[in-house]
């Protein structure tokens, strides 16, 4: 039997099935801490509850436009205009089956074999393998912890070739916590502008910024800039909606308009229900929201302060997101019993085995030096966990 060699290539995502198997566990009975899930602990919001009912009620029960409900693209063109300072049009939106089907449309549509995509690294695990499913090389770019996980105009420019389409910008960025202030993207938006590719902002995470950080909607610098960006946004982590499944893109009608039709040939509409409650979270106020930022906030502190205080394990404090990359090099070359720790896998492994706790590799981010460690647990789970993380390393030989 020979299947597509291209899709045998590509990978199962990691934070997913990492967070499958803290679930399973838990619901066996094991008494494992699950410090891989992306998503947040708290309910979705009672009032967006209320309106998903309000839909069944109604009988919006049947398709809706396969780009999404005129009533749901109106709410994100007010939504992009009120928090993000960027005037669009309902026909420059497309709602998707959560933001990383809007992701995979945004792929599908702009690259030809072989062009090549700048991905700044440690990187979200599904950019690579969704560039690979659309054709795509992706460049990766390193970047350092000392400058917060970002890249700079100057290390961009050095990534750029002829074949560049598209530079990936996550920020606030998954697994780094990095925000990138308004100079940071002036000066990769000029860059961008200079050489002609597209940027694909994914702001899923522009809620959960900290330490009075503001978040900057790449787009909104100038016309320029926002004809070649793609901003991708979701209810998923804001409104605590990952079940939900609803994300969206805004960016130049033409290619939102490719866009729509591949996804009129694979998905058709998101649910019309998730889409009806979208659109009357986004048209609400935004209190259900800062009071889960506040308790991420704390969790965040107490995460880094205890993990800088354990012998050989060290990080940065994040900035967004609600992710702390937990630099681990320190331990490689002891032993934990008869494993060796020397790499992301190694010590997520004997982690799990010797303490039950869940973390994911770096190196499923291209970063084998650290774990990424998920804050969307609750503090009383962080505690514990963090126990056990310190218990394990004093383990060590
Ligand atoms: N982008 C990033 C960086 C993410 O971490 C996630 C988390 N799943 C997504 C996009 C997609 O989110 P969703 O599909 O749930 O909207
Ligand atoms: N984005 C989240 C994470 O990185 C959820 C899992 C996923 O969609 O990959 O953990």
């Amino acid at each position: 039997m020979i299947l597509s060699t291209k899709n045998q290539g590509i990978s199962e995502s990691l934070t997913l099935s990492i967070d499958a198997k803290a679930k399973k566990m838990l619901s066996e009975g094991h008494d494992v801490i699950g410090f891989g899930a992306g998503e947040p602990d708290f309910p979705t919001p009672d009032f967006i509850i209320q309106a998903a009912k309000d839909a069944l009620d109604q009988g919006l029960t049947k398709y809706t436009p396969s780009s999404g409900t005129l009533k749901l693209r109106q709410a994100i063109c007010r939504k992009l205009e009120r928090d993000n300072n960027i005037v669009y049009t309902p026909d420059e939106i497309i709602v998707s089956n959560g933001a990383k089907h809007s992701l995979f449309n945004i792929f599908q549509a702009l690259l030809n074999p072989g062009d090549e995509v700048i991905i700044p690294q440690p990187y979200w695990l599904s950019y690579p393998e969704m560039v690979k499913m659309a054709d795509g090389v992706s460049v990766f770019v390193n970047t350092r912890e000392d400058n917060y996980f970002k890249i700079t105009a100057e290390s961009l420019k050095k990534a750029i070739t002829p074949r560049t389409k598209a530079l990936v910008l996550n920020n606030p960025s998954n697994p780094n916590g990095s925000v990138y202030t308004r100079e940071e993207l002036e000066e990769i938006a000029q860059a961008a502008v200079d050489y002609g590719f597209f940027i694909i902002s994914d702001e899923i995470y522009e809620e959960l910024v900290y330490d009075g950080m503001q978040h900057i909607s790449i787009a909104s610098l100038d016309e320029r800039v926002k004809n070649i960006t793609l901003t991708v946004n979701g209810m998923s982590k804001a409104y605590s909606m990952t079940g939900w499944r609803i994300g969206y893109t805004a960016g130049p009608k033409e290619i939102i308009k490719v866009m729509g039709n591949i996804q009129s040939h694979s998905t058709s509409n998101p649910n019309s229900i998730a889409q009806y409650a979208s659109a009357v979270a986004l048209e609400a106020p935004k209190d259900c929201i800062s009071g889960m930022v506040r308790e991420f906030d704390k969790r965040r502190k107490y995460m880094a302060d205890r993990i800088n205080s354990i012998p050989l394990l060290s990080c940065r404090l994040p900035k967004g997101a609600f992710y702390i990359m937990m630099n681990i090099s320190q331990t490689f070359g002891k032993r934990y019993g008869d494993k060796q720790l020397d790499g992301s896998l190694s010590f997520a492994d004997a982690l799990l085995d010797s303490q039950k706790v869940t973390v994911v590799p770096g190196i499923a981010f291209g970063a084998d030096n650290y774990v990424r460690l998920s804050y969307a647990v609750s503090m009383e789970t962080i505690q514990k966990g963090l126990d056990r993380i310190e218990n394990f390393i004093k383990e060590l030989i």
